[in-house]
């Protein structure tokens, strides 16, 4: 998608630092932090919503989250984290790209 900002992101045209990255997702720090450690996993797929996907996006989400547990002393998380996926516009989506955010790093 030409204007979405994790897409941007993805093809480096943003710049982020990616904390891990391979074929089918990213980790970066959220820009606006609402706790000491706050990371967003985003997939390259450019979807909005968890209604809209495909067979693929449904098992990489699954992989991203099993993934996360195995990043999680690499990322400062080692203590227990929290994961989001803010969906619509009572969710308060503001990036219609799927992301799961990930805060942790202190107790929350
Ligand atoms: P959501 O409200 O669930 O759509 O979350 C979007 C998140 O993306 C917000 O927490 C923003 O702070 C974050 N964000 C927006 N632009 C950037 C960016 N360029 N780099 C990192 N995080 C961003
Ligand atoms: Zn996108």
């Amino acid at each position: 998608m030409d204007n979405c900002i994790f897409c941007k992101i993805n093809r480096g045209e943003i710049n982020s630092k990616k904390y891990y990255e391979d074929e089918d997702f990213f980790i970066i720090s959220d820009i606006n932090p609402k706790a000491r450690l706050h990371y967003l996993m985003i997939p390259k797929h450019h979807y909005a919503l968890i209604g809209e996907q495909t067979e693929k996006d449904v098992e990489i989400l699954g992989k991203m989250l099993n993934k996360l547990s195995k990043l999680a002393h690499e990322l400062g998380l080692q203590d227990g984290y929290r994961v989001i996926i803010n969906q619509g516009e009572n969710g308060g989506q503001e990036v219609p790209h799927l992301h799961v955010h990930v805060l942790g790093g202190e107790k929350l």
